[in-house]
């Protein structure tokens, strides 16, 4: 499967018929337990399906391949990878990068904080602010590029390279960018995580995350982590990625090209400065005048619907400030360039002309 392309990998990689019958999509393997052959003794290698089941070992095939990785663990939703993640780490030092997803930020100052894990934050797309935070000597370093909402952009490959030379760990959150654009492992990376909610599933029908490695120790660590900790996703929903996961390739394609449409509409507009685009991917951002104006540009779209989350196949629109990022406190929202005004839209896959439309109309309302 190695030389193989990213569109193949995503429909054949941990996606061959079920052995036993030639199904060629696999049951969903809605089960608690596993009967043993005697005590202790298992027929597959599962006893009980918080520590393990069919639809994790598959989906964890699929996702390592698509990353360029020996191994994966699935897990109930993004912040359960985090939290695996973090659990390994016992008291000690985590420098990331300070527009992170909020749900992040906040599990890493107002619940591991408490544990005994230190965050301290680093700008993105400075890789003097990194080479700073590693001089502090922290465990790991956690990098979210591009960044959520404003799309800000690490220097994987030289961040990765300065924190090996100290012995310093990299995990990058792949989420926004996905292995169709960014590989982070390929760049030095210790482990890739990603909120499969998002693009991998691509439909918006289910909650997961993954954590991706070449380190068979570490793997064994997030398994522990998952049966310890209890993290582990539904059968369902391992199922339903595998299955979401299938169209990564095409869907990407037209998620970017959508995103550069509805940027280029806009750029052309005087009532927004500036736009934030990656110069990849679905994900757009687009600081209005003033929260008023975000909420009726809002309010004017037809196709965009109002709703956190992002990376499913339809269009969505939210105001980060009142609805992702609330968590953040305003002064640090505001210091980090998180206004009132900032909306963040997930192009999705629609006809791109009806999107670029449906943008310009509710512009012209403002
Ligand atoms: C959504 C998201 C998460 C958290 O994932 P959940 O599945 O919602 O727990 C983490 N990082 C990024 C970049 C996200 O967008």
């Amino acid at each position: 499967m190695k030389k193989n392309g990213i569109g193949t990998k995503a429909i054949h990689s941990g996606q061959r018929p079920e052995e036993k019958t030639g199904a060629v999509i696999p049951p969903i393997y809605q089960t608690s337990t596993f009967a043993q052959k005697s005590p202790g003794k298992t027929i597959a290698g599962y006893d009980y399906t918080r520590a393990g089941n069919p639809n994790y070992s598959r989906l964890e095939e699929t996702l390592a391949s698509l990353e360029g990785g020996k191994c994966a663990t699935v897990f109930s939703s993004g912040l359960g990878a985090t939290t695996a993640w973090l659990t390994t780490i016992g008291p000690g030092r985590v420098v990331a990068n300070e527009d992170l997803y909020g749900g992040t930020y906040r599990l890493l100052t107002a619940v591991f904080q408490k544990y005994g894990v230190k965050t301290h934050f680093v700008q993105t797309d400075s890789l003097k602010s990194w080479e700073a935070g590693i001089d502090l000597k922290p465990d790991w370093l956690f990098v979210e590029t591009p960044t959520n909402p404003l799309l800000k952009q690490a220097n994987l490959r030289k961040i990765c390279r300065l924190a090996h030379s100290k012995k310093v760990r990299v995990i990058v959150d792949n989420t926004f960018a996905t292995p169709y654009f960014q590989k982070p492992l390929e760049l030095g990376a210790d482990v890739v995580l990603h909120s499969t909610t998002k693009y991998l599933g691509g439909h918006s029908d289910l909650i997961g995350g993954v954590l991706i490695t070449n380190d068979k120790k570490l793997k064994s660590s997030f398994d522990f982590a998952r049966k310890a900790v209890g993290l582990n996703p539904s059968p369902f929903d391992c199922w339903l990625a595998s299955r979401g996961v299938k169209t990564l390739a095409v869907r990407m394609e037209q998620h970017q090209k959508n995103a550069r449409a509805v940027v280029s509409v806009l750029k052309q507009s005087a009532k927004v400065r500036p736009v934030f685009y990656a110069g990849f991917g679905g994900m757009v951002s687009a600081q209005l005048k003033n929260g008023a104006d975000a909420r009726k540009f809002i309010k004017g779209l037809q196709l965009f619907t109002l709703a956190e989350s992002l990376g499913g196949v339809e269009s969505l629109i939210c105001l980060p400030a009142a609805m992702t990022h609330a968590s953040i406190p305003p002064k640090e929202r505001a210091r980090i360039g998180l206004g009132d005004g900032l909306v963040r839209l997930s192009v999705g896959i629609e006809t791109t002309r009806d999107l670029v439309d449906d943008v310009s109309q509710s512009l012209k309302r403002l």
